[in-house]
């Protein structure tokens, strides 16, 4: 099977903005709808009516969704237990079926997905774009690996013996989202469990329930057996932490913060009574990436590529850039280049929530004291929760220089020599991304053995990963590098069973 990215739209071509139009009314007559999640095949409707609200325009409300109960959590639980007895037995062909239907409905609700991803979580319709693609590269790639998991270890042959040994699913998944790609991440995580032969309980995050609900129609339409796929709305600290620390839960694949990660993995890591078996976490978290400007860089597209990467999406992405480290020959150049294109490109856009808007405004005061303000730092809720884009000038050991702020906040540090950018950018707990504007090979090889992230780009934007070009994933407190997208992702999932025959 070949693989194929699916091909990004041209979103200004005139063909596209009837149907995008149209994308958005349908939206627009759903607002007052309530959504249900689905458990054991059914879409089911719990207590309440929790309200999504747009970022960009808190008064508009675009649907509501009610949450699930500890007992709906519990019976998801038994449901995911019994499909996973037959559906660990299906072959990986017939899985490929199910997925490759999904890509069918996924292109078609393509539209319907973008004007969600717009209005939900404040992104512009490019991104939105990009991330319904990108869900569908996951599809592809992960059925791809699929067919080459299925050959198995390849074991030595002898006279007597017939020796096997082949990838088996492990049991019930637990799937947690972020609400920063509401749709890729969610269907990444959850088709790689399905795939490889799970059966999943996901639980999106609150902010963004109904491209979550969409998804769940979506692939509930593929013919996945009843059982195998469950999406429950609900609080992650209740319902979530109920399902991390469920002894019939075999794995958890988490993307979010660090915080939240770690106490995952720490309640995973216990073994309650009647547990038959270690639970296996990837957790993919937060990051504090960097970027190095040497004195050999071209310097306008070092300045486009840190700007690109810190104010795309309002710095809400884990690849974002939040810190430029620029070596002392070319600092005051390279500054002014930098503030220029920001001026002339980037606006104030707005942040998931209050909550958001809040702790980000916390770090711009606290910015303000350690460091000096060289643009931004204004911000404005009375219609949604826009921050502008705002840039410190900081020493290496400020606290906006080290903790992951998630908002349009680049802080900009100086440094004597390559060495010391280097030791500077390691210099965080985390080790998502990276990258280095610079002609000096000398400089490259050493960022390649030395600059300690997952993702490294060099001469470019540091966001934008693309499945089968980028596989993405981070080292250190930025998770437990499960690169996305490829075949090592999936074997996550599995465990080899050895079988030996005496003939
Ligand atoms: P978050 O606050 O950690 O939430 C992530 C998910 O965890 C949500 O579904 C949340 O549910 C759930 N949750 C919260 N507490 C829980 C608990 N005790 N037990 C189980 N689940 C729990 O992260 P976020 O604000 O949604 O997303 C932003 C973060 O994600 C950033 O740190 C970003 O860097 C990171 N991220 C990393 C990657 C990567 O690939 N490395 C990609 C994207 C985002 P509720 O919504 O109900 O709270
Ligand atoms: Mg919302």
């Amino acid at each position: 099977m070949l693989f194929r990215n699916e091909d990004r739209f041209d979103l200004t071509a005139p063909e596209h903005s009837a149907k995008l139009q149209a994308a958005f009314d349908r939206l627009k007559n759903d607002k007052d709808k309530k959504h249900p999640y689905l458990l054991d095949g059914e879409f089911v409707f719990g207590e309440g009516a929790v309200p999504s609200y747009n970022p960009a325009n808190h008064k508009e409300i675009i649907g509501y969704v009610t949450s699930a109960s500890i007992k709906d959590a519990d019976r998801a639980i038994k449901a995911a237990s019994k499909a996973f007895e037959t559906y660990r037995l299906t072959t990986i062909k017939q899985r490929i079926g199910y997925i490759n239907l999904l890509v069918e409905k996924l292109l078609e609700a393509r539209y319907d997905l973008i004007a969600l991803i717009v209005e939900e979580c404040g992104k512009n319709l490019v991104e939105a774009d990009w991330e319904v693609c990108e869900t569908i590269d996951f599809c592809r790639s992960y059925a791809m690996h699929m067919l080459e998991i299925e050959q198995g270890v390849k074991l030595l042959d002898e006279e007597g013996e017939a020796r096997s040994c082949t990838y088996q699913p492990i049991g019930v998944g637990l799937v947690i989202s972020p609400w920063n790609f509401p749709l890729a991440l969610l269907a990444g995580m959850i088709i790689a469990a399905v795939i490889t032969g799970n059966t999943v309980i996901a639980k999106p995050s609150v902010e963004t329930p109904i491209v979550a609900f969409k998804f769940a129609e979506l692939m509930n339409e593929c013919g996945f057996p009843k059982g195998v796929c469950n999406l429950l709305h609900g609080s992650g600290s209740v319902i979530g932490q109920h399902l991390a620390a469920h002894p019939e839960t075999r794995f958890i694949n988490f993307t979010g913060s660090k915080d939240v990660g770690l106490r995952i993995n720490e309640t995973a890591g216990a073994t309650p009574q009647g547990q038959k078996w270690i639970k296996r976490v990837v957790a993919e978290m937060g990051g504090k990436n960097a970027i190095i400007i040497d004195k050999t860089a071209d310097l306008e597209l070092a300045a486009e590529g840190i700007a690109t990467s810190a104010y795309g999406y309002q710095g809400q992405k884990c690849s974002a850039c939040s810190r430029a480290i620029i070596l002392d020959e070319v600092y005051d150049d390279a500054l002014r280049i930098i503030l220029d294109e920001i001026k002339s490109k980037h606006k104030a856009g707005p942040v998931i929530n209050r909550g958001a808007y809040n702790f980000i405004n916390s770090y711009i005061e606290t910015g303000k004291k350690e460091g000096t303000l060289l643009l931004g730092g204004g911000s404005d809720d009375s219609i949604g929760f826009f921050i502008e884009p705002t840039v410190f000038e900081t020493g290496r050991d400020a606290v906006i220089a080290h903790e992951e702020i998630f908002g349009p906040v680049l802080t900009v540090i100086k440094a004597k020599d390559f060495a010391e950018a280097l030791e500077i950018a390691n210099d965080t707990e985390y080790g998502l991304t990276g990258g280095v504007y610079s002609k000096n090979e000398d400089n490259l090889t050493l960022a390649e053995s030395h600059f300690n992230v997952g993702n490294l780009y060099f001469n470019r934007k540091i966001t934008g990963a693309e499945v089968m070009r980028h596989p993405f994933a981070g080292y250190n407190l930025s998770g437990t590098a499960a690169k996305t997208g490829t075949r090592d992702y999936l074997i996550n999932f599995l465990q080899l069973k050895t079988i030996t025959r005496k003939v």
